[in-house]
């Protein structure tokens, strides 16, 4: 196995710093891709009401998984929390969770965003942006749309790689098959505005300055922007539509914020206490809000004005697990379409 020193930023909670504890402390350390200010109020919360500290460490999805993998069976840690269904399907495939037993998560995750070993709990959905100038609503009512010849020359797009597109990719291969994905990617690629670069929001830029029509974004990218003060960004969003993409068919396509138990954990019984902590309503609207998400438990209220002007819309109920698990053959037939 090679080593390799990954820069990370390590944040503790706890007085004790690194993750070592006196024997008859409680601990839970956290490996997070997540980093918002209000996560630091999910944290304490469950501190004061179970009186184990949180360790955590803070670092880019993949330099955490890579991190993980190295400390192999002396990992101090218990958890890691990540964004994407994708991304927790790596750390799946690599065997590093444990199955997650417990009847509270079971009775308040919905089942499609649960798997055995990870559970999501926050949700957000993958959208079509356009420029209102230059496309029509009608014209882009359907990711599928997306591919049409009308829109040569008009769609802006981030890497094919990405975890984001990916999904996206393996809901399109669940509800159009292979083929049908593939097709999809080709006309995609075919419509480019230019080779894709950056992430969300300069997609999301590009479309409002007019430099492409269309667009797909995840949605906490527009919250952000629409709760932003700055002129260029109030700008931007008088200039852009927003489409729920497929609601005359397999619905619009969701992704999530997820964790799961790590098979080495040396504090099995912290880490489950977490995950059914991250299930309370508290802890919902915290992990929730931090993002601009949506949580994944029923009838927990938000307070995010902005995220509920984006109204309500169907999603798209494939299984988390089934999405997750398509994402490399998604992958695969991006590849071949040249969607890079
Ligand atoms: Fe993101």
């Amino acid at each position: 196995m090679s080593f390799r020193v990954v820069p990370i930023t390590l944040v503790c909670l706890a007085a004790l710093c690194p993750a070592v504890a006196a024997a008859d402390e409680q601990v839970l350390n956290l490996y997070t891709a997540r980093h918002y200010q209000t996560d630091e109020a999910l944290y304490t919360n469950f501190t004061k009401s179970t009186g184990i500290k949180v360790n955590r460490l803070e670092g880019k999805e993949d330099e955490l998984l890579e991190r993980i993998r190295n400390e192999g069976a002396n990992s101090p840690a218990d958890v890691f929390v990540t964004v994407d269904a994708a991304r927790l399907e790596i750390a799946d495939s690599l065997g590093l969770f444990a199955p997650v037993k417990s009847k509270l998560l079971d009775e308040r995750v919905p089942a499609n965003l649960r798997t055995s070993n990870w559970i999501a709990f926050s949700t957000r959905a993958r959208v079509i942006v356009y420029n209102k100038q230059a496309v029509q609503p009608e014209d882009v009512q359907s990711y599928m749309d997306l591919a049409a010849p009308k829109l040569r020359g008009q769609v802006c797009s981030r890497s094919g790689a990405h975890p984001y597109n990916l999904s996206l990719g393996s809901a399109i291969i669940s509800h159009e098959g292979e083929a049908g994905a593939e097709e999809w990617a080709r006309g995609v690629v075919a419509n480019f505005a230019r080779t894709p670069k950056g992430g969300d929001t300069d997609q999301i830029r590009a479309v409002a300055a007019g430099e492409c029509g269309v667009t797909i974004s995840n949605t906490y990218y527009l919250v952000r922007l629409m709760r932003s003060d700055k002129p260029e960004d109030k700008k931007a969003v008088q200039a852009i539509g927003i489409v729920w993409p497929n609601q005359k068919t397999w619905g619009t396509h969701i992704n999530i914020s997820g964790a799961g138990i790590l098979k080495t954990a040396p504090n099995k019984d912290a880490a489950l206490k977490f995950m059914e902590y991250l299930a309370s309503d508290a802890a919902q609207r915290y992990f929730a809000n931090g993002n601009n998400e949506w949580p994944v438990v029923k009838n927990v209220v938000v307070s995010n004005p902005e995220l509920e002007a984006l109204g309500k819309f169907k999603p798209d109920v494939l299984p988390i697990g089934q999405l997750a698990k398509n994402t490399a053959l998604a992958q695969k037939i991006f590849d071949r379409a040249g969607f890079r």
